[in-house]
């Protein structure tokens, strides 16, 4: 029987969503797309003591702004609502019952200090203490305590666990879609908790039972949760769901730049780049950690660069929309090993979705560089200036940055230009270059050329030698795109008499 693609997303609303969170739901959503399927957002904030303020919004922001469409979720609402942990409370402990009464889970009294001191006298003989098999018959639990003890106990309303009761002997198998087949030995599994004292299931109950009740066909989600999957698949069992699991797929960690170990908030900062999707503000934090989108990504450009952080599609092929991305997912080329997180990679991205950018579009993003600055330009100049600069950018704000001698006489010179080409030789060439400029009535590029050339002919100069002080007059900086077209835009008058100030402010500059 085909059973109906059904992903989710699953989040825990502890602070802003990483980036690594954000690869985890593009693929849920890839694949839920690919296969004509649902993708699911569901909270899971059972964990009180960690929920922080503002980011369950936040990650639906985020996914809004990376293109990631929920189609059932806590906003969609949908036919298993409520997909919020917190709110289908009431529905866990039938489930915890069915196992306690079937014998696979149990009550256990220990209080939080009467553990501690366990541990401490287990690690005092170098035994790393874990509630299993064998340390839950020394302890205080419904398989330890009379029948008589523990109802006398729960009447009481003594505080108590249920702790799941993992076989001694057994072997838990799981075919991981991307790892092959993944084998542990139940010896090596404790006795996790799956109802707290305070009535609020653990995340693995709560996972397991969700997943089954909202019918997810495929769990995708990063490597971290591998080690959780035997208990998963030991709960499924018990709780007769087998037949029905979902298939799993564990993704290869996002590595550091170095590749050593797990990408944290750390080696972003180290690094100098942003974590997470979009600024996020932490409520108990001073200041907002900036996010790429305000550092000047698109999402289409994050969207292709985060697909290929553990993903590849088997052919050269880089560039692809997401409807691409949906054509050609598929689990089997997600990798196995790590990858490492390149932010050079990112930029690449970046600057070839710019460079897919009209002119228009260009225009756009400039503008509102110049508004703020009060300066207005003619929208065919704008469009003009945006086709020059568009294969020097990375992000919008860069146009301006390369931009703005079109814009703004230069303020200051390159002293490494400077030092380098300020020579005689481009002097003289350039002062009788804008003599010759200021004859003509107007100039375009190509004129501008010619004008230069026959300038450069008379003197028996080679370009090379004096381009780069040409443009040190025209905008302060050695480089930046095609000159005799800055001279166009700029217009005859205006780099004329740049140059001239330049000749004059630079007069004692001179290298002989
Ligand atoms: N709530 C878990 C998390 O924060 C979900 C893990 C899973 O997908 O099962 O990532």
């Amino acid at each position: 029987m085909n059973r109906e693609v059904r992903v989710r997303f699953a989040p825990s609303p502890t602070g802003g969503l990483h980036i690594g969170g954000v690869r985890t739901a593009l693929y849920n959503y890839l694949f839920a797309k690919k296969m004509g399927g649902k993708m699911l957002l569901r909270i899971e904030d059972t964990d009180q003591n960690r929920f922080v303020p503002g980011a369950e919004e936040y990650i639906m922001q985020a996914l809004e702004w990376v293109g990631i469409k929920i189609d059932e979720g806590v906003r969609e609402g949908g036919p298993y609502a409520p997909y919020k942990q917190s709110e289908r409370k009431a529905m866990y402990m039938q489930y915890a019952m069915k196992l306690v009464n079937e014998g696979n889970a149990y009550y256990a009294f220990d209080t939080s200090e009467e553990l501690d001191a366990m541990r401490k006298r287990m690690e005092a003989s170098n035994v790393n203490f874990a509630y299993n098999s064998i340390t839950r018959a020394q302890l205080k639990n419904s398989l330890t305590l009379s029948e008589d003890e523990v109802k006398r106990k729960l009447d009481a309303g003594e505080p108590y666990a249920i702790r799941l009761k993992v076989p001694r002997k057994d072997e838990i198998r799981i075919n991981d879609l991307v790892r092959g087949w993944v084998m542990v030995h139940s010896s090596a599994m404790d006795d996790k908790v799956l109802m707290k004292s305070d009535g609020m299931p653990t995340y693995h109950l709560a996972n397991v039972v969700d997943d089954h009740l909202m019918k997810i066909s495929h769990v995708i989600r990063g490597e971290e949760w591998l080690p959780s999957a035997p208990l998963h698949v030991l709960l499924y069992k018990f709780l007769g769901w087998e037949e029905t699991m979902p298939q799993f797929a564990h993704l290869p960690l996002i590595l550091k730049p170095t590749g050593n170990g797990k990408l944290s908030k750390r080696d972003a900062e180290v690094g100098g780049f942003p974590i997470f999707p979009t600024e996020w503000k932490d409520p108990n934090a001073a200041t907002a950690a900036i996010g790429y989108r305000e550092e000047g990504y698109l999402p289409e450009a994050m969207v292709n660069f985060l697909a290929f952080q553990g993903w590849n599609p088997g052919t050269p092929q880089e560039m692809f929309s997401m409807d691409e991305l949906i054509q050609a997912f598929t689990i089997e080329r997600i990798g196995k090993s790590g990858t490492k997180f390149d932010i050079n990679k990112a930029k690449w991205f970046n600057q070839q979705y710019m460079k897919l950018k009209s002119a228009k579009d260009l225009s756009e993003y400039l503008k509102a560089d110049l508004s703020k600055r009060n300066i207005s330009c003619e929208q065919n100049k704008l469009e003009r200036i945006c086709e020059l600069l568009k294969e020097r950018i990375v992000f919008a704000k860069d146009l301006w940055n390369e931009g703005k001698s079109f814009f703004e006489a230069p303020a200051s010179y390159d002293e490494t230009v400077l030092a380098a080409k300020w020579t005689t030789e481009a002097v003289k060439v350039i002062t009788e270059f804008a003599e010759a400029l200021a004859a003509k009535s107007s100039v375009n590029a190509d004129e501008a050329k010619t004008v230069f050339n026959e300038v450069l002919e008379k003197n028996g100069v080679k370009m090379g030698k004096v381009l780069q002080a040409l443009r040190l007059a025209l905008t302060g900086v050695g480089a930046g795109p095609d000159l005799m077209h800055i001279i166009e835009l700029l217009g005859k008058e205006e780099a004329v008499k740049r140059i001239k100030t330049a000749l004059s402010i630079l007069n004692s500059k001179v290298i002989v």
